[in-house]
């Protein structure tokens, strides 16, 4: 068995059990797998394992990437249809490129950005899915709308034809606590269902809480995360010099 099949498999038995711990349905939570700084060829293999999800940070990085894959499954005659998922930040000058290659954006934090990524969405595309990413911690360093201002750009976000709003997503500073890291993945859950409730969502498209990585996957999901971004967890330690060994 390869590894990635292998890890893949293992993070699948993760969550299942956090599910499980947390009274949840196993398929209430679904998996990303973050494949920053992997080749094409791990993503073919996680593809070829099942996996259609796929998380990236860096857009030149996944443009080439989602270019190689598609020439590669023509190559192959295979046709297993990928997702394509921006998690990294979107500066002005990107948006267009990420309105024309990916499906989802989960890095939404200013109206300005995501109506560039409407306006710029190619019309022969279904709408772009996004998410608007919340700083729960409130940490300077990291991106992110403060939570007081989450719902103020939900209700814009929501009115973008060409995007459709799905839900939060938040990165907690890491806690090596379960309880703690479960107190700052329940900020994210409680702004969630508070903007669900409030006016101009379209709630039944409101359902999807991005919570959770490789370290921090099992209190994400007893939070009531329904997406977890994985990398680490699947495709190994991430080295960006070429030649360094992983660790
Ligand atoms: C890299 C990254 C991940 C995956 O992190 P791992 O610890 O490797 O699972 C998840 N989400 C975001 C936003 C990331 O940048």
């Amino acid at each position: 068995m390869t590894t990635i099949l292998h890890n893949l498999q293992q993070v699948q038995e993760r969550i299942a059990q956090a599910c499980t711990h947390a009274q949840r349905d196993h398929h209430s939570v679904a998996l990303l797998a973050v494949s920053k700084t992997f080749g094409p060829q791990a993503v073919h293999e996680a593809a070829l394992a099942g996996q259609r999800a796929f998380g990236e940070n860096y857009i030149q990085e996944a443009i080439e990437k989602i270019t190689a894959l598609k020439q590669l499954q023509l190559q192959l005659q295979l046709q297993l249809p990928l997702q394509w998922h921006c998690i990294g930040p979107v500066q002005s000058n990107k948006t267009r490129l990420v309105a024309e290659h990916f499906d989802w954006v989960h890095t939404i934090d200013r109206l300005k950005t995501a109506q560039r990524l409407s306006d710029q969405r190619p019309a022969h595309l279904p709408p772009l899915q996004v998410c608007i990413q919340v700083n729960v911690d409130g940490s300077a360093s990291k991106s992110g709308v403060a939570p007081e201002e989450a719902m103020a750009l939900a209700q814009g976000v929501a009115q973008l034809p060409q995007l459709q709003l799905r839900g939060l997503m938040a990165i907690p500073e890491f806690a090596p606590e379960f309880v703690a890291q479960y107190a700052s993945h329940i900020r994210a859950r409680a702004i969630f269902d508070h903007i669900k409730a409030s006016e101009g969502i379209d709630k039944t498209l409101w359902d999807t809480l991005s919570l959770g990585m490789t370290a921090d996957l099992e209190p994400a999901i007893a939070a009531g995360s329904t997406l977890v971004r994985v990398g680490s967890g699947i495709f190994g330690g991430r080295h960006y010099l070429t030649g360094m060994p992983s660790s």
